[in-house]
């Protein structure tokens, strides 16, 4: 079975994905494997908001190419090798890829996979979409290239889509690297209880409910002297205006803005910006894909964490190829906690 990105629903720049933007269709694979080539069955696959730029003609980077009508689509993914004509890959091996199509078989170029260790992960192999893949990476490596965290500082973190994949590992990070308070900002009740007695975050906010400027300067007496942002938009420009002098956006993404045609990253309104600027509140882009020769060490840091029990990982799994867009539709809608997975086959 494949998945496609399909032509029949028209998106548009500013238009709210859908299911339906996909179609699942039967279709059959080359019956030989060619040489430095493997057979791989795909056991996860990762749905992504940098999906949604990849449902535009212009993406508006240039690293993410555009999704083509009525072409297979491809994200991350995890598989297991079937067969292999490849050196590096033997029957058996447990491989990753950040461009696996969304098929349940596939025949790949070995020079595109990466070999998984799943010892790493307690046999978590899903967990190398998330906690222990791009997900940790962008969560570690944004706070240490862009936080400015230091330990014995005094500071406080503030991360928005702080129950998302990103934001959930990012608030526990911002502990371990020393930040002495940790508040989150999520879309429901039950998230929030989850960051605090789950994931260790000193409190967390409903933006849905009630006032979160007031919320936010109760929680932070001494203002916000790191903001992982992960959103944007309104909840974005709260928290900037009650950052200090001197700190630190960690300028992760705007999901809040993808369902819209402007630039990345949106530029802030006046008002903001003035605040952003008078305060030399640093506002960096971060691109995870920048710090790739970080890659090995930070996943090791990653896989310690998490065998020791200092990071706590939620996955939402939904089953099955068939479900893939709404899987991704739901992320986009926060119907998430922790990293979006789809357990392809087992
Ligand atoms: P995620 O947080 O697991 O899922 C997306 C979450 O965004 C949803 O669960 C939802 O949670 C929240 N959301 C959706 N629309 C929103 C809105 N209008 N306002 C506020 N929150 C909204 O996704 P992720 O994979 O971890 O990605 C998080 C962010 O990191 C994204 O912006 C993504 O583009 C970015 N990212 C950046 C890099 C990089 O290299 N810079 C790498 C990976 C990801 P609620 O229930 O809380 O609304």
């Amino acid at each position: 079975f494949i998945y496609l990105f399909n032509s029949n629903i028209t998106l548009g720049k500013n238009g709210v994905p859908v299911a339906e933007n996909f179609r699942l269709e039967q279709s059959t694979i080359a019956d030989t494997v060619q040489a430095r080539q493997v057979r791989v069955k795909t056991l996860y696959l990762s749905v992504d908001p940098y999906m949604r730029c990849r449902m535009n003609e212009d993406t508006g980077s240039d690293y993410l190419r555009p999704w083509q009508l009525a072409e297979v689509a491809d994200g991350g993914g995890i598989g297991v090798v079937e067969e292999s004509r490849h050196d590096n890959f033997t029957k058996g091996d447990f491989v990753t890829s950040f461009t696996w199509p969304w098929q349940t078989v596939a025949i790949l170029d070995g020079s595109l996979l990466q070999k998984l260790v799943p010892q790493l992960v307690n046999g978590r192999l899903s967990y190398f979409l998330g906690a222990a893949g791009i997900t940790g990476l962008t969560a570690l490596l944004g706070v240490r290239e862009k936080g400015h965290v230091a330990a014995g500082a005094n500071q406080t973190m503030v991360v928005s889509g702080a129950a998302g994949a990103c934001g959930s590992l990012a608030g526990q990070i911002g502990h371990l690297e020393g930040c002495s308070r940790v508040v989150g900002i999520a879309g429901t009740d039950e998230k929030c209880s989850i960051l605090v007695q789950e994931m260790g975050f000193d409190a967390a906010i409903n933006y849905k409910k009630g006032d979160v400027a007031k919320q936010l300067r109760e929680l932070c007496p001494g203002g916000v002297d790191v903001y992982f942002d992960n959103v944007g938009g309104d909840i974005s420009d709260t928290v900037i205006s009650q950052m200090n002098q001197n700190s630190h956006i960690i300028l992760c993404g705007q999901i809040s803005q993808y369902n819209k045609d402007v630039p990345y990253p949106p530029p802030l309104p006046p008002d903001i910006e003035k605040i952003q600027k008078e305060r030399n509140i640093t506002r960096e882009r971060f691109l995870v894909l920048n710090y790739m020769d970080k890659q090995e060490a930070s996943v090791l840091q990653l896989c310690q964490w998490i065998q020791e029990g200092k990071l706590k990982v939620r996955e939402t799994v939904v089953e099955g190829l068939a479900n893939i867009g709404a899987a991704f539709q739901s992320m986009m809608n926060g119907g998430n906690v922790g990293k979006q997975i789809v357990s392809v086959s087992k």
